[in-house]
This record gives structure tokens, sequence and C-alpha cells, in this order.
């Protein structure tokens, strides 16, 4: 990946690049992605519809923490402010998804935590009925919320400052 040239600033963070395909913007340049329009309901033909009503819960969930872009991709659907920092995929039975976290938490509601870099860590949960998403998960999205505002970025405790390579 080219490295970004960040001379651009947007209220004292690089301003976002726009693919030219797809007019999706990212905070990296040349960020790769599915460069594909799909549409929402594709990912709820043939599933029931507790399953899209879970997932309305969850996005009126992220509508209750700040503005969020929704971007249904091939295999899932994300959420980005500036970065993508969740995603869901509707299943039969639950919706599979991820946050990402700033920090390693470990919670039994975790299925697995993946390290991508000192300050993403992609924690995947599995949602199938709508009482789990409770004052914990709400925290989870909230905190994965800051990542896509790419907040954590600004004053990481114990860490260096991280640094897309
Ligand atoms: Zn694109």
């Amino acid at each position: 990946m080219p490295s970004p040239r960040r001379t651009l600033r947007t209220g004292g963070r690089p301003a976002l690049w726009r693919c030219r395909e797809c007019r999706r913007e990212f905070a990296n340049r040349n960020q790769s992605h599915a460069c594909g329009r799909y549409k929402l309901a594709d990912h709820f033909r043939n599933k029931p519809p507790e399953i899209r009503a879970l997932y309305n819960r969850v996005v009126a969930a992220l509508r209750a923490i700040g503005p969020v872009r929704i971007l249904p991709e091939k295999t899932r659907i994300a959420f980005q402010v500036r970065m993508s920092f969740a995603q869901v995929t509707p299943r039969q039975k639950w919706l599979d998804g991820h946050v990402v976290l700033a920090r390693r938490l470990e919670h039994p509601r975790f299925r697995r935590i993946e390290t991508i870099s000192p300050r993403n860590h992609v924690h995947v949960f599995r949602l199938s009925q709508r009482s789990e998403i409770d004052a914990d998960f709400r925290a989870w999205l909230a905190e994965a919320y800051l990542v896509g505002e790419q907040r954590h970025l600004e004053s990481p405790p114990g860490f260096g400052r991280f640094r897309k390579s």
C-alpha cells in the first residue's frame, strides 16, 4: 500500500480519500475494499423477518451514539464513521458481527478476538436475540465508534502512537 499523504487536514484529522469507482470515503488513501455496489436488501433475502428486526435494533443502537454510514458489502454490512468500526452478517438464526476496539476486552460474549495492531482489536460476537442489545453491547458499540472516528489515535494510553504503514 502506498504511504498515505496526509497534507490535507480537516479538523486536525487527515481528509478522507474517496474511491473514484464506488464513491466510498476512507481514512486511508487507496484503502483496499470490495468496490462493488450491494444492496442492504440482498443481505435479508430468504432470511426470517426477526433477523431484519434484530439488525434494525443494532442500527438504532448505533444511531443513538452518532451518525453512521451503512455500507452493504458482498458478505457483510459494515458501519463506518471515518473508518469501519463494526460489521454484521445476517444469518438464518442470528447476526454474526464484530466491533473494533482499541484494546483487548476479554468477555465471555466475544467468541474470538483478533489483534490487528496494538490499537486495533477485532472482537467477534453473535447476536441471537434483542435482549443481547443490552448495556454491555451498547458500551462496546460506543467504544468502537471512537475507533470509527479515529479518536483512539489521539492519546493512546500505554502504547506509542499507532501509525498505519
Ligand atoms: Zn471503490
